[in-house]
């Protein structure tokens, strides 16, 4: 009895941890397929009773022009498709168009803050626009969540937050904590990607 209710335990710890790792496989499909932010790919994905109830990726709101449009990083280097910034500065082309070499490498960052919609925020907002609940759930997050998706995660009651990258100890992952949220760093290696292609025939 002991043993076969041990046993239970240990199958559905790695279960849970197989779950766990699928949804952060399908939010970082998401992120790197769908997100037009031109510096970072995040995506959240909501689960609730073993179901995606929203999804979430960074960027403008709809019908809003969207950050690689204006914006092109490339090898670390922020490029802006704009006309007022040519003088001799450094230009790439990149899919038919000219991008120019930012003077001010931070510009990105201070057009997305007020322009672009964090991943966990869309997915949240999303909820709301249905009136669905998010209380119980788990956020399956490309990125270890900023302070303020933290504080919007821990209002809506969610339960846990798994993140593949990020720092440990970074912004709202205390917070977050303390509130007391389960939250779960698990990195996503290579082998998540090819184990289906060795394991299976297919
Ligand atoms: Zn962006
Ligand atoms: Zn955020």
């Amino acid at each position: 009895m002991f043993l076969s209710g041990l046993h239970k335990g240990e199958n559905s710890v790695q279960k849970q941890q197989q779950w766990d790792t699928t949804w952060l496989l399908f939010a970082r499909m998401m992120a790197d397929r769908h997100s037009k932010c031109a510096s970072k790919s995040v995506a959240c994905v909501i689960v609730k009773d073993e179901k995606p109830i929203s999804i979430g990726i960074n960027g403008t709101p709809s019908q809003h022009v969207n950050c690689n449009e204006i914006y092109l990083k490339q090898a670390g280097v922020l490029y802006k498709a704009s006309i007022d910034e040519v003088k001799d500065t450094e230009s790439v082309l990149h899919n038919g168009r000219m991008f120019y070499r930012c003077t001010n490498q931070e510009e990105h960052h201070e057009w997305s803050k007020l322009n672009e919609i964090h991943a966990e925020i869309n997915a949240l907002g999303k909820l709301a626009a249905d009136s669905t609940s998010a209380r119980h759930a788990t956020a399956y997050v490309t990125h270890s969540p900023c302070h303020a998706c933290s504080l919007a995660l821990i209002a809506s009651k969610i339960d846990r937050v798994v993140y593949s990258t990020g720092y440990e100890y970074g912004d709202g992952l205390t917070l977050m904590r303390q509130s007391g949220i389960e939250v779960i760093h698990r990195p996503l290696t290579e082998e998540y990607f090819l184990e289906r292609i060795f394991d299976k025939d297919l």
